[in-house]
């Protein structure tokens, strides 16, 4: 750190993104929920007829062509979408138009860390309120704590857990800034809340092709809400912060829903057999709308056992958070992975009994 450094800086920790390993290596990687099947056909179609030309110039900076193939999708107006470099970027426009070092940034804990991070950045102490054990939302605490930005990840990492659109609702009434509603999973979950959008002009979905879409590498996100609002977050953006391919390939993505509905399907399945398997050995496992399991284990502790798994080349996710420091997040892979998964929590667990 040089002194240059802007002082509220100095202090805080910054972001750690999941450990990525080099491509190649032969680790199975349940450690950033990413998708384990591969993007459409139509991605690398789409991959394989770039030209020089989308090359040479500028992208068109709102990706309008992406927009339409979404707002067709949600059979929305592409006037109520607005494009990023992922939603981690959105995430960061909606700090940077909203929020100033007087306000409040509010989130139920424990979430994405990434909001906190984003609060610190724009010099905010953010305001936390505590999940219950059952990861219920604490609805009026949220709406009391008066954010002029409150997030809610639903459904949420690394509970898993969903928030019900009637509770989500109810939250957007009485909130009396901005509600965010980060849909990064719900492509997993049993619903959306998508129409809220409609009805309260002060709420944001944000959505992503990293994760359902398995595109995490191209980095495009994208928001949902009332274009007023869709003007505010274009004024802040970076225009040109989607390139002219992740346009392109996001479009090819987003057309392709049979793919990514028969992926998210398979993830499912396999998700409800990991669950049923996990819990024979004996983890306490948190319902998940999710492709990744919170679990927990009464014999095991959370750390060493992710540490004991890296030694074996399988990655899975430890947060030091308040309530979730004992379990550890696992991302859903294929079964095979699963079932190398599951083998090694038999020989971990029997070692522990025989010590
Ligand atoms: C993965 C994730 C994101 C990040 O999405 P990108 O589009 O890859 O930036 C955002 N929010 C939550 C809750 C996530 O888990």
């Amino acid at each position: 750190m040089t002194p240059f450094l802007r002082p509220h800086l100095q202090t805080i920790p910054g972001y750690t993104p999941g450990e990525q390993p080099p491509p190649g290596s032969t680790v199975i990687k349940l450690n950033t929920n990413e998708n384990p099947y591969p993007p459409s056909d139509r991605v690398f179609e789409a991959l394989q007829n770039i030209d020089g030309e989308l090359l040479r110039r500028y992208p068109d900076a709102s990706a309008r062509m992406f927009r339409e193939a979404a707002g067709t999708v949600f059979d929305i107006s592409p006037d109520w979408i607005t494009v990023a470099n992922g939603s981690d970027d959105l995430l960061s426009i909606i700090m940077r138009a909203f929020v100033d070092a007087n306000s409040k940034v509010v989130y139920p804990m424990p979430t994405y860390v990434l909001y906190r991070t984003l609060a610190q950045l724009q010099g905010v102490q953010p305001c936390e309120i505590p999940y219950d054990e059952s990861f219920n939302l604490p609805i009026s605490q949220l709406a009391t704590a008066d954010g002029a930005v409150t997030l809610v990840a639903s459904p949420n990492s690394p509970s898993g857990t969903a928030i019900p659109i009637e509770q989500l609702e109810k939250l957007a009434v009485q909130v009396s800034g901005v509600l965010v509603i980060d849909e990064a999973y719900v492509d997993f979950a049993e619903s959306s809340a998508l129409a809220l959008v409609r009805d309260h002009d002060h709420v944001i979905v944000l959505r992503t092709l990293s994760k359902g879409y398995s595109l995490a590498g191209l980095r495009l996100g994208f928001a949902i809400a009332n274009p007023q609002i869709i003007q505010d977050l274009n004024k802040v953006k970076d225009s040109y912060c989607v390139d002219a391919i992740a346009t392109l390939l996001g479009t090819a993505a987003i057309q392709d829903q049979d793919h990514k509905n028969r992926n998210a399907e398979r993830v499912k399945r396999s998700r409800g057999t990991l669950a049923h398997d996990l819990e024979q050995l004996g983890f306490r496992v948190w319902p998940s709308q999710t492709n990744f399991l919170l679990i927990q284990h009464p014999d095991a502790k959370a750390l060493e056992l992710q540490q004991w798994l890296k030694q074996r080349n399988i990655l899975v996710r430890h947060f030091n958070l308040p309530s979730v420091v004992d379990k550890l997040r696992i991302t859903v892979g294929t079964d095979e992975q699963n079932a190398v998964l599951c083998q090694h929590f038999t020989h971990y667990l029997s070692a522990l009994k025989s010590s």
